[in-house]
């Protein structure tokens, strides 16, 4: 995934990368211009874009407390305003032909009676079938939760147009789970993937957040993530994710990711 201006399309494909995802901030206008702007910028650029991913203001990622108080649908304070959001970057990608949507939703309680988990419930309901009506997917970012809470939630929805867009990464970073039996138990359900990599929290500093490291280079193990996804039937593309340290070691670290990920194929 790319955060990226419309400028920057052509040096994404100098990096050999083919399609993408869309990461829209919090903070960008989205206007019926920016969308046909958009369209015919990624059409001469012969550019496909699987997802459109939603951040939202007030997001910070420093470490799990902070992002449980920010991140996603899951507080209160700014749900009304995110899901008016929500349903205004569904409607920007559908504007520029694209066919999912996606973002982190928040850590999910699992107690399904606790009022947070019903009203979020509630507006996963609601944001996906605004998405149906555009004929799109809703996929939900994995590693906030383990496997099985993250499937008895989308049970519980039962939408048939939301999934999964699951980051691999993130189950360790989060200290979650084991990403590869992750992505057993939540196969069927996998619309779109980050490829990403990391390594898990420290054991004595509680609350952490591990660290993401250069794809091939983290503990993920991507040469079994990438057969695991083979032997699931997975057909999408393989989205490389890469927050660095500056732009100049991100873009080198996708471009090492992209062949190294040619070599798994
Ligand atoms: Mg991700």
């Amino acid at each position: 995934m790319f955060w990226a201006g419309r400028d920057t399309l052509n040096e994404i494909r100098s990096l050999g990368v083919q399609c993408g995802q869309l990461g829209v901030p919090g903070d960008l206008e989205l206007t019926p211009q920016l969308a046909a702007e958009w369209k015919t910028s990624l059409a001469q650029a012969d550019f496909p874009l699987a997802t459109v991913f939603a951040a939202y203001n007030g997001e910070e990622y420093t470490d799990i407390p902070t992002v449980q108080r920010t991140v996603g649908f899951i507080p209160r304070v700014t749900r009304q305003e995110r899901e008016k959001r929500t349903l205004q970057v569904i409607d920007f990608a559908s504007a520029i032909g694209v066919k999912s949507f996606a973002c982190h939703i928040g850590f999910v309680p699992e107690d399904t009676s606790d009022p947070d988990y019903i009203e979020v419930r509630e507006m996963v309901r609601r944001v996906a079938d605004h998405a149906a009506k555009n004929g799109q997917s809703f996929a939900l970012e994995t590693g906030q939760e383990p496997a099985e809470v993250l499937l008895g939630f989308l049970k519980d929805v039962g939408r048939p147009n939301v999934g999964i867009n699951f980051d691999p990464a993130n189950m360790i970073l989060y200290g979650t789970g084991d990403p590869i039996e992750a992505l057993t138990v939540l196969g069927p359900r996998v619309v779109s993937v980050h490829a990403k990599d990391g390594d898990w929290p420290k054991k004595d500093q509680p609350g952490a957040l591990g660290v993401e490291r250069p794809l091939g280079q983290g503990s993920v193990g991507i040469p079994q993530f990438v057969a695991k996804l083979k032997e699931i039937g997975f057909r999408g593309s393989l989205n490389i994710e890469r927050e660095a340290e500056n732009q100049q070691e991100r873009i080198s670290d996708i471009r090492k990711a992209v062949g190294y990920l040619k070599g798994l194929a």
